[in-house]
């Protein structure tokens, strides 16, 4: 800039004085005191890895969510990785994903040497269409792979029918919904497979980890003996008891995706204050939203009459052809203003690696794509005080003034 007047109204980026004088994160884990006692008590105990916690754990998530299984995982990731094996996905075999989502939500797909199709976002929830799904479904499709973004639910009931119509099965990436509702039941009841990671940014954490929950058993058995390298616990299946004690047998190729009972005593810890998390944030999304919604600059994720929200992060859209510059410069003034934003997600099929491998370019996904190029997250954690909200706000309506068209 050249000339700029430094007073109240200056930007930080030109100069002025930031909204606050301290960064305040986009996301933040709470760890209180009773975590710590958890985790203490674990490590005075006799397990520290895969033990009695970890079943604790494990039936706690599932009650939590109303599922009849839970399968405790190293990382969301592995927990992803689980779910692709235990669909069966193969060799030619494709799933149907969205472009709107971390990597890890199609790279799994790639690990069982399958083929992840991308289809098309809903502009106003930014989750996978329904339609987008249907027009893509070929003979080679064996599962969908839904996220549930911003842990607004997706479209359960289409993508549940076209399921069962097609014979595919629905693996869902709750990553950012556990504790959210879809027709009031919890995510993590419905979907065939249902997938959380416990990382220090989600609702819940285990340090690492992940969870699967499935009300089948089958698939339940599938993906405890995929986290412990193939080997199959189940005794009455062994065909060899009479070799001995010691005998185990390994029957499919598995890795080590265990969760550790020490994380899972911060996990059972941190499960007991999810509810006034949720309720926390659900608060500060309100606040959001309350404020936006004077604002035609800005566009809030729309939430349906059937989901249930609950924010892992604020996502807001730029109404660009309101404004004299694009989304970079924005971001950057609000960085300046000390206001932790970031960006979710890079479309996976833009990564370098999906492009090389696969030929994707812009223009395949456009609304993923203008959604991607408008995107802000903004700051959204249970610790964050209503004075934190509200330097949000202001440093965004600051920003947002200084860059409107015709002012
Ligand atoms: C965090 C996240 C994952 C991966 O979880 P990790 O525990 O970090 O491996 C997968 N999908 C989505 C949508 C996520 O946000």
């Amino acid at each position: 800039m050249s000339k700029t007047q430094v007073d109240g109204d200056t930007l930080a980026i030109h100069g002025g004085a930031p909204v606050r004088s301290t960064y305040l994160p986009y996301g933040r884990p709470s760890v209180g005191e009773e975590d710590i006692e958890a985790v203490v008590k674990v490590l005075r105990s006799d397990w520290l890895t895969t033990g009695p916690t970890v079943r604790e754990f494990e039936a706690a998530v599932a009650a939590y969510v109303g599922a009849e299984h839970g399968v405790a995982f190293s990382s969301g990731t592995a927990a992803l990785h689980g779910a692709a094996f235990a669909a069966g996905l193969g060799l030619d075999d494709e799933a149907i994903t969205t472009p709107l989502t971390f990597a890890a939500t199609a790279n799994c797909v790639l690990y069982m040497g399958a083929r992840p199709v991308f289809g098309d976002i809903s502009p106003d929830t930014m989750n996978l269409d329904p339609t987008q799904i249907e027009e893509r479904i070929t003979s080679r499709t064996k599962a969908i792979l839904p996220v549930d973004y911003a842990g607004h639910p997706v479209d359960l009931d289409a993508i549940l029918r076209l399921a069962e119509k097609n014979n595919l099965v629905v693996i869902e990436d709750a990553a950012h919904a556990l504790g959210a509702e879809y027709r009031e039941r919890k995510v993590g009841s419905q979907s065939h497979m249902t997938i959380f990671s416990f990382h220090p940014v989600k609702h819940l954490t285990t340090g690492e980890g992940g969870m699967v929950t499935t009300n089948n058993p089958d698939l339940a058995r599938k993906l405890r003996s995929f986290r412990n390298h193939g080997i199959d616990l189940e005794s009455e299946e062994r065909q060899g008891q009479e070799e001995g004690d010691w005998y185990y047998e390994m029957r499919a190729l598995g890795y080590n995706y265990r969760l550790t009972d020490i994380g899972s005593g911060l996990g059972l810890a941190q499960l007991d204050r999810l509810p006034e998390n949720l309720t926390r944030r659900r608060e500060l999304a309100g606040f959001y939203g309350t404020e936006f919604k004077s604002m035609p600059e800005i566009i809030t994720q729309t939430q349906r009459p059937e989901a249930l929200n609950s924010w892992h992060i604020y996502p807001i859209r730029l109404e660009l052809d309101l404004l004299t510059t694009g989304r970079k410069d924005i971001f950057q003034a609000l960085r300046a203003e000390n206001i932790g934003v970031n960006v979710h997600y890079i479309p996976v099929h833009l990564h370098p690696y999906y492009q090389q491998r696969f030929g994707h370019r812009r223009g395949e996904y456009p609304v993923a794509e203008n959604t991607y190029d408008r995107l802000i997250t903004l700051p959204m954690f249970p610790g964050m005080s209503d004075q934190d909200a509200a330097d949000v706000v202001r440093a965004v309506k600051r920003t947002v003034a200084h860059y409107r068209r015709g002012s």
